[in-house]
């Protein structure tokens, strides 16, 4: 009775795979999501997904901000197929959207694809997310974009990677020319190339070749293109680091293509490539031991919340990640902390054009659920036992400010506000050891947005936000804690389970404290 099952969740379990794109704006997300979408057949015209980001940006207005959301739940997960495959591309928004949101969704990732600009190499936003990946040692994957256009040379870039990022790389292509010379790139793994065709680059046509060194890459590219392709390769092969998919799996080293995702040059190899070499749906680790996806008990996990924003419409959308087992539309499971069965009847599935209600799901999907506010972030689902994952980490906040309610009468309100949001995980807070004052710590502006828009309407209370000028969190782990050292450019708060946090201004601040405090612990996350 039960083999089938365990057959048909392995072979579900195979062909999955889900993983993040991680860019700083502007690096060419949207471009390379619409391109891969467009080749899994999951969308009809190109511009569909840029129409749908277009119509986000526009304005910063609340209310459109308010109508944005409903949007971008629908693009906060994209599924589509490809040759076999079933690909979940979670969505990790732009600078504007940036929130504690964006680096939660990434702990529902399997494995990460870091877009980079050719010109402009690594940027503010792409170390901020490539950090939280590498904490959780996932695989990263690198595409290289723009190379129609002038840029950084490849060994500087592979270079800068380690330098910045600390992780070594190994390329899996290789340009021959760049900018306006660029003609194409040398695949190292199935030794062919890939050439532009054409004044608008539109064609593109492959041929195997012998090796980097054979004569029909010299009659097509030249010799200027061909002996600088042989000596580039020549350097990797003695210099460079040896494809290792070990090293690859835990995420010490990353593949490197060149592309262009505009030009949809590079993409369909990246593609086909990524999909061989991109771990399946893991185990995840519980509280209990680890849970392997194709074990038999449905299980999951809530990453993330989205409230929709129409007061007339209180409802929200609790993302969850499936770990193992099967869903069924309508299925009972536990929800844990609650300590109750809950029925699972309106689930929906985010395809790359709608939502749709899902009849049945399998590790590594994600499926909304909707939620009349039983949810919390980090709440496990499962079926027929008590199985808890992991708390999703907390990340150190970087924007502060401290709140009050305009109208004191309403303090019962703010509060019960304040406690729900911050349980949700929409803000952090803490409180000053002095005076008691209450500070939210954000990742993002839009957090803060968020929060006075929702206090609002649905709690009532108009609140004031004075910005502070604090820069940096860390969790400080002492025996003996002297709140007299933290007082130039810097202060001691407590979070809401009481454990002291120092907030500074400048990293200045951060290290002339750490200096002064030998036997503290300064971390980044809670402990
Ligand atoms: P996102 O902010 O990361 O989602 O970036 P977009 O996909 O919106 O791209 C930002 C800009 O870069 C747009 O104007 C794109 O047309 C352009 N772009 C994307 N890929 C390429 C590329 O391969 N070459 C060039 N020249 N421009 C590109």
């Amino acid at each position: 009775m039960s083999k089938p099952l365990t057959e048909e969740l392995q072979r579900e379990v195979d062909k999955r795979r889900t993983f993040a794109i991680i860019s700083h704006p502007d690096a060419g997300k949207t471009t390379l999501t619409e391109k891969l979408l467009l080749f899994g057949g999951a969308i009809r015209e190109a511009g569909s997904v840029k129409a749908r980001k277009a119509s986000r940006h526009a304005t910063s207005d609340w209310m459109e901000i308010e109508k944005q959301r409903g949007i971008s739940v629908t693009s906060s997960v994209m599924q589509f197929d490809y040759s076999g495959h079933r690909i979940n591309i979670l969505d990790t928004p732009g600078h504007q959207d940036f929130s504690e949101d964006t680096y939660r969704t990434l702990t529902a990732a399997d494995s990460a694809v870091m877009l980079i600009d050719v010109a402009k190499g690594v940027e503010a936003q792409t170390i901020k997310l490539f950090q939280v990946c590498s904490r959780r040692g996932i695989p990263i994957f690198t595409f290289i974009n723009k190379l129609d256009r002038e840029g950084q040379s490849p060994f500087d870039l592979m270079e800068e990677l380690e330098r910045v990022l600390g992780i070594r790389s190994v390329p899996m292509n290789w340009p021959i020319g760049m900018g306006r010379e660029l003609c194409g790139v040398y695949d190292r793994l199935k030794n062919q190339v890939e050439l532009f065709q054409g004044n608008d680059h539109s064609k593109i046509e492959v041929r195997k070749v012998a090796d980097y060194r054979d004569p029909i890459i010299r009659e097509m590219a030249g010799d200027y293109l061909a002996d600088q392709l042989i000596n580039d390769l020549e350097l990797l092969d003695v210099a460079g680091d040896p494809f290792d998919l070990e090293k690859i799996g835990n995420g010490e080293l990353t593949p490197i293509f060149f592309g262009s995702a505009v030009n949809n040059f590079g993409v369909q190899t990246f593609l086909e490539n990524f999909l061989e070499l991109a771990p399946k749906p893991t185990t995840r680790v519980s509280v209990s031991g680890p849970v392997e996806p194709t074990n038999e008990k449905f299980t999951g996990y809530v990453f993330k919340i989205q409230a929709n924003m129409n007061p007339a419409h209180r409802d929200r959308i609790a993302f969850l990640r499936i770990v193992s087992g099967r869903f069924d539309r309508g299925m009972s499971v536990r929800h844990v902390r609650a300590g109750k069965e809950i029925k699972l009847s309106q689930p929906q599935q985010f395809l790359a054009q709608d939502r749709d209600i899902v009849e049945s799901a399998y590790p590594g999907d994600i499926i909304g659920l909707f939620d009349p506010g039983i949810f919390r972030i980090g709440d496990s689902l499962s079926q027929g036992g008590e199985i808890v994952f992991d708390e999703l980490p907390t990340f150190s906040p970087e924007l502060f400010a401290k709140v009050t309610a305009k109208n004191a009468l309403k303090h019962k309100q703010y509060q019960k506000g304040i406690d729900q949001l911050t349980e949700e995980g929409t803000i952090q807070v803490f409180r000053t050891t002095s005076f008691d004052d209450t500070i939210l710590g954000v990742v993002g502006q839009l957090q803060f947005e968020v929060f006075e828009y929702r206090m609002r309407a649905e709690y009532g209370v108009e609140i004031q936000l004075q910005r502070m000028p604090y820069q940096f969190a860390r969790w400080i782990v002492d025996e003996k804690i002297d709140p007299s050292k933290y007082r130039i450019n810097s202060t001691l708060v407590k979070d809401k389970k009481d454990n002291y946090v120092a907030l500074f201004e400048s990293e200045y601040a951060m290290r002339t404290a750490m200096e002064k405090n030998p036997t503290s612990k300064f971390l980044e996350m809670a402990p």
